[in-house]
């Protein structure tokens, strides 16, 4: 039987992605001596930090106690406040390879609490790009959820000031949103979603109607494998792979593919 492969307009690497692996090809290109690293996997995507070691001499470390000099670089998602102060004190040359979009929310994070807003983030408080925005807090008034059961308890406030991890639904930011114009005198909504995502969770939705099994390709800590399937699953299953599908896990005629993975005949959406 022949399979008919979908693959979504807006499949592959975003803006902030793909800048921060020019940046840290261009830094090893560049490199006069000295090691080079990242702090943290520069995007969540084992192949490419794997790639970026055998091609580039480029190693992910997960801390700065495990970098003794030479470069760092910073990735897509950012780091936190400290993290980069404490790289200076080393005297670290950084390359700041942060997605101009997740430096946009440090800014607002600093400027609202700075300016007395009670700031929401709306995100997941685990994520290293939420734990980088919240370090850029001028106060302690920074709050993360995930939903508006997190808001419950915190009690009536003057001013709230609302950011988005970038990979957020727009659905449940709005919700959050709604929420604290109930618990606060001044609310300023800072929509910091990137298009990126809601472009591609929109391509999502639209191809899982066409297809009988959608496959997100992604690493298995990235935030699509968390987020993708609450959006393509509403019309048809969902599968999220890291790097191959078993064969048998692949059933019926039609499949879209939110990655490159070509096989049978293709149609692209856009
Ligand atoms: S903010 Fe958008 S463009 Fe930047 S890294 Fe995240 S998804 Fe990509």
């Amino acid at each position: 039987m022949t399979m008919e492969i979908y693959i979504a307009k807006s499949a592959g690497f975003c803006f902030g992605v793909k800048r921060a692996i020019n940046i840290a090809v261009a830094s090893a290109d560049s490199n006069k001596g000295g090691d080079i690293h990242t702090l943290g996997p520069i995007i969540h995507n084992p192949q490419v930090v794997e790639t970026l070691e055998k091609t580039a001499n480029i190693t992910a470390k997960d801390s700065l106690d495990d970098i003794k000099g030479g470069t760092v670089i910073i990735r897509s998602h950012g780091v936190k406040y400290e993290e980069i102060n404490e790289a200076k004190r080393k005297g670290l040359n950084i390359v700041d390879a942060t997605c101009p979009f997740v430096k946009k929310t440090h800014e607002l994070v600093s400027e609202l609490t700075a300016d007395g807003y009670f700031v929401v983030v709306v995100g997941e408080k685990e994520h290293p790009e939420v734990q980088g925005m919240v370090s850029y807090g001028a106060s302690a008034d920074i709050v993360v959820v995930a939903g508006v059961e997190g808001l419950k308890a915190i009690g009536r406030k003057k001013k709230i000031g609302i950011v988005a991890q970038t990979t957020q639904s727009e659905s449940r930011f709005r919700e959050i949103a709604e929420f604290c114009r109930t618990i606060a005198d001044e609310v300023k909504v800072c929509n910091t979603i990137c298009s990126a995502t809601s472009v591609r969770q929109e391509d999502s939705v639209e191809i899982s109607r066409l297809v009988d099994c959608v496959i997100v390709v992604g690493g298995k800590t990235s935030q699509i494998q968390g987020v993708w399937p609450r959006f393509a699953g509403v019309y048809s299953p969902i599968r999220t792979i890291s790097r191959s599908l078993p064969r048998y896990q692949l059933t019926g005629s039609r499949v879209s593919i939110s990655l490159a993975y070509r096989q049978g005949r293709l149609h692209r959406t856009g």
